[in-house]
């Protein structure tokens, strides 16, 4: 049997440094603490498998070429065909990319789905192109990475800023290059182009399940329960409004240009009507005197559960001390940065961590390609019913783990990340983690 030999040890940066992936890389560290972890299988998993980084030229409307950066990252394949979305953003970094994967990793692994993780980026306002633009853009994107995507390779969706419209362009244009109808190369499609049912609502779902599932654990009643949502896109919108309709008081919503609190409770629906028909959360109808704010004040009003969506680093250093909820809910990937994740443990506060919290979108994901791939497409409540019965025994798993070590309930959710990517390099003859 191979020999453990001691772990190398990687050079840390300081906590808040400013790539991404160094600070994800650090759960990495501090989970690797609670196992005996392989010196082999830690150098695998501290870097990405494979990046390719791509130039995609789009013609524009008014004839102009202009040249848009894009990245795909296959972090690491070991339980399988690496998987997650496609983000469009003009911020969006190959750095970011990499990070975004390597949550992907573990993400697939805590809830046990038999894929690997990885991530796509164009570096885009999406906003600021017309639908026939965004249509070359992305069939540019599916030619640019087909030689590494695939059904059985690596499998994109939908992410900040992409949809089901983007999925499809790309499944198609994915379709003409191998020649054949391959749905299963992308998730996250129209229904009519083999998309799932419920994959449109399975983040927020997600998150709603486990939150739910801890509710008497986390000593939360629904009936007094208060809710602030950072973002109001996709996962935050879900997950507000089955709160909301299991008695959950929605007390503070934002967007990237507005927030808004109101203590007396807000309805998400009508909020969403607002949104649409104005564009912003601001000047939503809410139940008492709900007042506009700005989005820094709201991570620190008065709730009981806080739950981030959108974009990374949202609560930090600056803010952490001041946030006043009991639970962190983690509806985006990465909200928290370490020295924030540190200061709202001091002070008491759970934290359900991304890679649990927001994996409903990619257990569907799953959903979607296995259905594909049998070409036999499932009614909503069995997407449902096994959507809970992938999240649940995750949740079980880390909260137990949590309880009986006393770590934190993200470094819990790693451990067992890390244990189930360690079974299957064990099962290949490595030795790779063990709990101490
Ligand atoms: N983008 C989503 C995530 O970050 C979904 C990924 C997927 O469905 O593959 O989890």
């Amino acid at each position: 049997m191979q020999q453990v030999s001691p772990m190398p040890e990687p050079p840390m940066p300081e906590a808040e440094d400013p790539s991404l992936f160094t600070r994800a890389r650090k759960r990495l560290q501090q989970a690797a603490k609670y196992l005996d972890v392989d010196a082999d299988a830690y150098e695998k998993l501290f870097y990405p498998q494979e990046t390719l980084s791509a130039r995609l030229m789009v013609r524009m409307d008014n004839g102009s070429l202009r040249s848009f950066a894009a990245w795909r990252c296959r972090y690491d394949d070991t339980r399988g065909p690496t998987k997650g979305g496609i983000r469009y953003h003009p911020s969006v970094t190959e750095d970011e990319v990499i990070a975004l994967a390597f949550w992907m990793t573990f993400k697939c692994a805590v809830v046990d789905l038999p894929f690997g993780g990885g991530k796509g980026g164009i570096c885009v306002d999406p906003s600021k192109l017309s639908h026939t633009e965004l249509e070359r853009l992305s069939r540019a994107y599916a030619r640019a990475f087909a030689r590494i995507i695939g059904p059985d390779r690596d499998i994109p969706a939908p992410d900040v800023y992409t949809n089901a419209m983007i999925m499809g362009w790309m499944a198609q244009e994915y379709s003409t290059i191998v020649g054949q109808h391959t749905p299963a190369v992308i998730t996250g499609k129209p229904i009519v182009l083999g998309g799932s049912l419920g994959r449109d609502d399975a983040t927020g779902r997600g998150g709603y399940v486990v939150l739910r599932h801890l509710e008497k654990r986390l000593g939360l009643k629904p009936e007094k329960a208060r809710v602030i949502l950072l973002g109001f896109g996709n996962a935050s919108f879900h997950c507000a409004r089955l709160l909301h309709d299991d008695g959950y008081e929605i007390v503070g919503l934002s967007d990237s240009k507005s927030a808004v609190y109101d203590p007396d409770g807000m309805d998400p629906y009508a909020v969403m009507e607002h949104k649409t028909q104005t564009g912003q959360v601001g000047g939503a109808p809410t139940k008492g005197n709900g007042k506009e704010i700005s989005n820094d004040e709201l991570i620190e009003c008065e709730c009981d559960v806080l739950a981030p969506g959108a974009l990374e680093n949202q609560i930090h250093k600056d803010n952490a001390a001041n946030v006043k909820a009991r639970v962190v809910l983690e509806l985006a990937n990465g909200p928290i940065t370490p020295t924030g994740d540190d200061i709202l443990i001091d002070k008491g506060i759970t934290v359900l961590p991304d890679i649990l919290a927001n994996a409903g979108g990619v257990v569907v994901s799953y959903f979607e390609w296995a259905q594909n791939r049998a070409g036999y497409y499932w009614p909503l409540d069995e997407v449902h019913q096994r959507l809970s019965d992938f999240m649940k025994p995750s949740t079980d798993l880390t909260w137990d783990y949590h309880v009986e070590k006393e770590v934190d309930m993200r470094t819990a959710s790693y451990v067992l990340a890390l244990e189930r990517i360690g079974e299957s390099l064990n099962a290949r003859g490595t030795r790779a983690f063990f709990r101490t």
